[in-house]
């Protein structure tokens, strides 16, 4: 194609499947579907609207959020380079396009994701914006449909972009509570954070022919497992046979599929929802006013003025934080709790071995313990699968987690992973949508829930047991949206850039309550964790207790708005927040 002439170029365009040489206005004419072997080419996300919504319809939601670099991220590029890059290449301010339309007459808001941008990458803006489109249809008491497309969360942004995983999931479960439809139309990618959550705790999950979703991509599951991987691998005709999506839809139809839904859910829908809906607009008010966001007290051990020792290089609390030694959560059980009495089972067929729980006593007080397990040594290390929790365990949790709300029981989860499990079976068993209830529920569970990271906090599988009133981090523990292997494999010439990486993600517990994502960090002893166990479960059992009793008071409702809060602002204060790193 060399010799095509840059004006021939635009006129015909080559098809990804077939290699077919095609007219350009005749595939648009098709809906960018191959009229010779059926492929589906990526849509950005206006061509997305202009499809979908009616003609005359469309209203744009405004998409201009203070710019925020949360941790000066700079990788060979500087992440505002990235930006300024994804803007003048998709004419777009960020990577997604929200809205109000209707669709055959049914008023809707929409969000669409465009891969374009940074690989659809969830960053906070990206968050915040699908998060008010969200708050638009609570307003506005129309159902949200969300077209997604993505790589999964954006790693210049850390943790802080880990967090809108909860902050989307959230404005979710406020839609369910009011009794609004939410749909979601899986497009050509969709995985990671994004897939783990609101691309599949909607309440209806349609799949575009050819699209592929997951939790973890086929090409890391590849490497970790050393396996081939089955024929149509996370496809949408897989996720079908699997249970994982409603229906697949071919690109032609799916604007009258929308249609019929849209028509058969309003049809039922009663004229005033029976649960009490929550009042946005207040709801902002109290976001605005940040004394309403209750004061956290100053941690010394963070701010460096209580003979706290030099700050570690972020490598190092990397690998002191994966140290084989480091007490797990059954050693906390042991040491910090009293009473342990294990509840085992997903109730749908498996008991994952990664994720421990049940019902435990802390000075005297009766709580629902959730935690990973990993290992001391390498035999207990791979009956425990490292720590990563499958789908069963994912759905052993969620079950504990609800039985405690029954019960009235505080919920304490412990967490350390190096993130979900990344395999064959756990993508055919839903990991994704696994994820993304947890997520979704524990935004809403009416009881105290308070987390802490242990040791390693690993992306999504973390988050899963980590939406909490309160989350405390012990200090050598790390806290991050990938692996700094992961993240130096992608944005860096080779995996070796790993500490580097390191430092960028900004991991560690001190950056983490910088952010806000950590609300205390418990001091370990001089040495570490892993070498004085007995005094690092002491200080942990007086942190739990300070942070737990004063929850124990709080109305359920109370505790599910301030949780709520907690979340949001990660993307309505994220200037705020860049202040306070410096
Ligand atoms: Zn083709």
């Amino acid at each position: 194609m060399t010799a095509t002439a840059p004006r021939e170029e635009q006129l015909w365009s080559r098809c990804a499947g077939c290699a077919s040489l095609l007219y350009r206005k005749r595939l648009r004419r098709n809906l960018d579907v191959c009229p010779e072997c059926g492929e589906h080419a990526r849509l950005g996300a206006p061509e997305r609207l202009r499809q979908l919504v009616d003609p005359g319809s469309l209203s744009l939601l405004p998409d201009r959020l203070p710019e925020a670099d949360p941790l000066d991220f700079v990788d060979v590029l500087p992440y505002p380079h990235r930006l300024t890059g994804a803007r003048a290449s998709t004419g777009l301010a960020e990577g997604v396009v929200c809205a109000t339309a209707t669709i055959g007459g049914h008023p809707v808001a929409l969000a669409v994701m465009d891969f374009r941008f940074l690989g659809g990458s969830l960053g906070c803006a990206v968050g915040e914006l699908i998060t008010r489109a969200a708050e638009r249809a609570l307003d506005d008491r129309t159902p949200l449909v969300l077209i997604t497309a993505s790589g999964g969360a954006r790693m210049q942004e850390g943790a802080l972009s880990l967090m809108q995983m909860a902050t989307v999931s959230q404005a979710i479960a406020a839609l369910r509570e009011a009794g609004l439809l939410t749909v979601s139309v899986l497009t050509d990618p969709t995985y990671g954070g994004v897939a783990a959550s609101f691309a599949t705790n909607t309440d209806l999950v349609l799949a575009e022919s050819g699209a592929r979703m997951g939790f973890a991509g086929p090409r890391v599951i590849r490497q970790i497992t050393g396996r081939a991987l089955p024929e149509g691998f996370q496809t949408a005709d897989f996720l079908l046979r699997h249970g994982q999506v409603d229906m697949v839809v071919q690109r032609r139809s799916l604007r009258g599929r929308l249609m019929a839904l849209l028509a058969a859910t309003r049809a039922g829908r009663p004229a005033r929802s029976p649960v009490p809906r929550q009042e946005p607009a207040s709801h902002r008010e109290r976001l605005a006013d940040d004394g309403a966001v209750p004061a956290r007290p100053r941690d010394p051990a963070v701010e460096g003025d209580a003979g706290t020792p030099a700050v570690r290089d972020a490598w190092d609390t990397v690998r002191m934080a994966r140290h084989p030694g480091r007490p797990t959560t059954l050693d906390y059980l042991d040491s910090v709790f009293d009473g342990f009495v294990e509840l085992h089972g997903d109730r749908l067929g498996a008991d994952c071995p990664a994720i421990v729980g049940g019902v435990a006593r802390l000075a005297g007080r009766h709580v629902m313990v959730i935690g990973h397990q990993k290992g001391h040594t390498t035999a207990e290390l791979v009956a425990r699968n490292f720590g990563m929790a499958s789908p069963s365990g994912h759905r052993k949790a969620l079950r504990l987690m609800r039985l405690a709300a029954r019960l009235g029981l505080p919920v304490v989860t412990l967490v350390d992973t190096p993130g979900a499990d990344p395999g064959v079976s756990a993508e055919e068993q839903g990991q994704a949508a696994a994820i993304a209830e947890n997520i979704l529920t524990l935004t809403v569970l009416p009881t105290p829930v308070l987390a802490v990271i242990t040791g390693e906090g690993g992306s999504g599988g973390a988050l899963a047991l980590a939406v909490a009133d309160r989350v405390l981090m012990l200090e050598n523990a790390v806290y991050s949206v990938i692996s700094p292997e992961g993240c130096a494999a992608i944005l860096w010439p080779d995996r070796s850039a790993a500490p580097q990486a390191a430092r960028a993600l900004r991991l560690t517990a001190p950056d983490l309550r910088r952010l806000g994502v950590v609300d205390e960090v418990v001091s370990e002893p001089s040495s570490a964790a892993h070498d004085d166990p007995a005094e690092t479960a002491h200080r942990l059992r007086a942190a739990l207790l300070a942070n737990l009793l004063p929850l124990l008071d709080v109305p359920p409702a109370m505790l599910v708005r301030l949780r709520r809060q907690r979340f949001r602002r990660f993307g309505a204060n994220r200037v705020g927040v860049r202040a306070g790193l410096r």
